[in-house]
């Protein structure tokens, strides 16, 4: 096995281009420096569409969840009520930090593997108009499914004033969001997962209505004060010193992004999906979620008959390449396989062609070729 050639297909971290590899490289620059501040004013412009939003986004040196804590900090009180939408384990994550800052919780779970009904989230706020912000997480990593934030949004919007938060870590830049039409008002994510930079850098970007809430609430969290962001990305700077490197990084993502075209990079992540769709269908291999609830940027497989940790195994060892376990109760049930950010339906072909002889090799014998040949059907009809 070739020593230095990872196939990294789990969902985040993700593989890094290697031109943002190079830009990673600069030399460091002072934070307070002019080269900084140009730096975020040329970054600042060209996030906001991949957030569909008018809003600046803020940009924290942090791991996804110093982004979610951020969140529920600034947005709620403790002793408020909350509703908190878990379908998986980042939605419990979500759940876990309101414990954890003595918010008054409320929680619909939804069955890992499904998406969120808004009919049910409608019922609930219904009964429950004291609720004063509802969390939900965008794609659910550790199921693959891609909640409907839009439908969600709508509910929420006919039935309270309640403030709407999304998790989108796994989601950004790989599938299509409007945060400003489709009414969100706070939306994270972090670098490590379709944004195609090492882990490091958390990014939140706030609605108007969200801004009146935090102005009027104590924070209390110092580092995670989003006003503090706000106040000095208007003046291209940041309160404290930045991830530089990984700004050097994000300019060159966002030309990527620009270059190939923001509904091209969400075409692609549908691309990858469907085709690992059809070559798992074409396997015999159960799929943990429904076609309609599917992500575009990771893909739960669900095998009655063969170990999912024993093909893992085999992957790794022999051919170098990672897929995700499952997580909490679906560890041991499932694998996940990652088709975000620096990923290609190429990589895609390359992925199903080695788990189909890995499957053969742990003794679930197909037919070589046939998942891939159905990833390629999608392929050639350009779906
Ligand atoms: C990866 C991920 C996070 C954040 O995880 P970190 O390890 O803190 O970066 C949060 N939410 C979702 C949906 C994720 O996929």
């Amino acid at each position: 096995m070739l020593a230095d050639q990872p196939f990294l297909r789990i969902p985040g971290p993700t593989p890094v281009p290697p031109s943002v590899q190079r830009a990673m490289n600069q030399p460091m620059i002072g934070h307070r420096d002019q080269e900084t501040k140009d730096l975020l004013h040329r970054i600042k412009p060209k996030l906001k569409p991949v957030f569909g939003t008018d809003q600046d986004i803020l940009m924290i040196a942090g791991s996804g969840t110093g982004g979610l804590e951020t969140a529920v900090v600034n947005a709620v009180r403790p002793g408020d009520e909350v509703l908190v939408i878990v379908t998986g384990a980042f939605g419990d994550r979500f759940a876990q930090i309101c414990t954890e800052y003595d918010i008054t919780m409320h929680r619909i779970d939804v069955e890992w593997g499904e998406a969120a009904e808004p009919e049910t989230v409608e019922t609930y706020l219904k009964q429950h108009p004291e609720i004063k912000a509802v969390f939900a997480t965008f794609c659910e990593t550790s199921t693959g499914v891609l909640n409907p934030v839009y439908e969600l949004s709508q509910v929420i919007k006919q039935q309270s004033d309640a403030l709407f938060i999304v998790d989108g870590v796994s989601a950004i830049a790989g599938a299509e969001m409007k945060m400003d039409d489709w009414g969100i008002d706070i939306l994270v994510t972090g670098s490590q997962k379709a944004m195609m930079l090492p882990p490091g850098l958390t990014f939140a970007t706030v609605s108007e209505r969200a801004w009146d809430v935090i102005e009027n609430n104590k924070r209390p969290s110092f580092y995670f004060d989003l006003t503090k962001y706000r106040d000095q990305l208007e003046n291209d700077s940041t309160p404290f010193t930045p991830a530089i490197s990984l700004l050097f990084g994000l300019e060159q993502v966002l030309s990527l992004i620009e270059t190939e075209g923001l509904g091209a990079v969400y075409n692609r992540h549908l691309t990858m999906m469907n085709m690992t769709r059809a070559a798992f269908k074409e396997l015999g291999i159960p799929l943990l979620t429904s076609d309609k609830a599917a992500s575009p940027t990771v893909t739960a497989i669900a095998p009655t008959d063969f170990d999912p940790e024993a093909l893992r195994k085999v992957l790794k060892n022999e051919f170098n390449l990672t897929v995700a376990g499952g997580q909490k109760h679906l560890k041991g049930q499932i694998f996940r396989i990652g088709h975000m950010g620096y990923c290609s339906p190429a990589d895609m072909l390359q992925t199903i062609g080695i788990i189909e002889v890995a499957l053969n090799k742990i003794g679930k014998p197909i037919e070589l070729g046939s998942g891939t040949r159905a990833a390629q059907e999608i392929l050639l009809g350009g779906s």
